[in-house]
């Protein structure tokens, strides 16, 4: 048996408002005549966060278009443009969701590789470390913050830059700076964490080391999503704490049916990560039932609309694509069903899946 002997984030700094404490924490990475790149979630442009950054000299402030989830032709013209602009840079800070810290690790690791970002979607493909890092998440959920992935839609497919030279350098784990997100938005994003958490605690591939997490992460889930009466500053920090155990727990074992069924839509329909999770998981009771059962609970409680029918009126062409895409995420069905997991999930039983949602 090998072990998986994994790379984790730098440097960790948590609490409210310790986003006052980034100039300094940037400063000893700084490199004369070379900018650090502030990569920052378009919904706070002309918003108050951004005057909060510390810039200094030639850094700047670029805001990432995430109406759609990170394409590897994005992250390529954006390291391109860095490039020619300024040969290198000091390093690269993402602020925002999932997709904006994405975007961030993606771009600072094409600082230093050659080619396109799509070269580089798989497992330890990536050459070279990239320019220091940071990562400032203003959602809570997918645990994007500690991953050692990149998730990336390119010309054929949608992977991650997956390497030992992708996880952060640096994080800063803000709660204040999730709080303006919209009651959906928080929702679809916290059951990312939610759906990690039974995904990894019921899969073939959980140790110790997983359990810990996503028990602490699921538990966190719960105070948030089923205890409370209302939204309050604690939902916030417990979230966040939520989403970093949840990567954890995910780090040593890995995700299941939901996800895969979901980067399927994603693939062919451009849902979004988090609601396409929420939309597979409403149909997952024979695979989760306790899990499907608390988290129909959640929706109803905190009175979230779940899109339904989204696959009705598809053609026979691209059910088959859907269920090509979610079929190649051998590692995830392997986790959700055991080694023989072929046997099991067939691909009419995948068919009459997707039919359903
Ligand atoms: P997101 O980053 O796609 O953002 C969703 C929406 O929320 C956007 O419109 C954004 O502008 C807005 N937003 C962000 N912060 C806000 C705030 N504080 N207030 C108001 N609005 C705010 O959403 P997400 O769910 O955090 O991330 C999903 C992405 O993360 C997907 O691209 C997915 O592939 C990726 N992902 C990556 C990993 C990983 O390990 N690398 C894991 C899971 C998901
Ligand atoms: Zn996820």
């Amino acid at each position: 048996m090998k072990f998986r002997n994994f790379k984790l984030v730098g440097y960790v700094v948590y609490g409210r408002g310790c986003f006052n404490q980034l100039d300094e924490i940037l400063s000893p990475h700084r490199k004369a005549g070379q900018p650090m790149v502030f990569l920052v979630d378009h919904f706070f442009e002309g918003k108050e966060l951004p005057n909060r950054i510390p810039l200094r000299e030639n850094d700047v402030i670029l805001f990432a278009d995430v109406t759609t989830e990170p394409k590897t032709i994005y992250v390529d013209e954006l390291a391109t443009r860095l490039r020619q602009e300024y040969g290198s840079v000091s390093g690269v800070i993402g602020i925002g969701g999932g997709s904006t810290l994405d975007l961030a690790k993606a771009v600072s690791l094409m600082m230093n590789n050659p080619g396109s970002s799509a070269d580089y979607q798989g497992w330890d493909l990536v050459k070279f470390p990239g320019v220091y890092k940071v990562g400032v998440p203003t959602l809570s959920g997918t645990g994007a913050e500690v991953s050692r992935t990149t998730v990336l839609t390119g010309p054929t497919k949608k992977l991650g830059m997956n390497s030992d030279f992708t996880p952060f350098d640096q994080i800063v784990l803000d709660p204040e700076l999730t709080r303006d997100a919209p009651v959906n938005q928080r929702f679809y994003t916290g059951m990312d964490c939610y759906i990690h958490c039974i995904e990894s605690l019921e899969g073939t591939f959980l140790n110790e080391f997983s359990k810990s997490y996503g028990e602490k992460a699921l538990e966190l889930c719960r105070k948030v999503f089923v205890e409370k009466e209302r939204w309050d500053e604690g939902s916030d920090d417990q979230l966040m704490m939520a989403s970093y155990a949840g990567g954890m727990s995910i780090a040593y074992s890995q995700v299941g049916v939901a996800h895969a069924v979901s980067y399927g839509l994603s693939y062919l329909l451009g849902t979004k990560h988090g609601i396409g999770n929420c939309i597979v998981m409403a149909h997952l009771e024979e695979f989760y039932p306790a899990g499907v059962r608390e988290f129909k609970y959640m929706v109803e409680k905190n009175q979230i609309d779940i899109p339904k029918g989204v696959c009705h009126g598809l053609t026979d062409e691209q059910f088959e694509r859907m269920i090509d895409v979610s079929m190649g995420m051998k590692p995830l069905w392997e986790n959700a069903l055991g080694k023989d997991w072929e046997t099991k999930m067939t691909r009419d039983r995948l068919r009459s899946l997707y039919e359903k949602l």
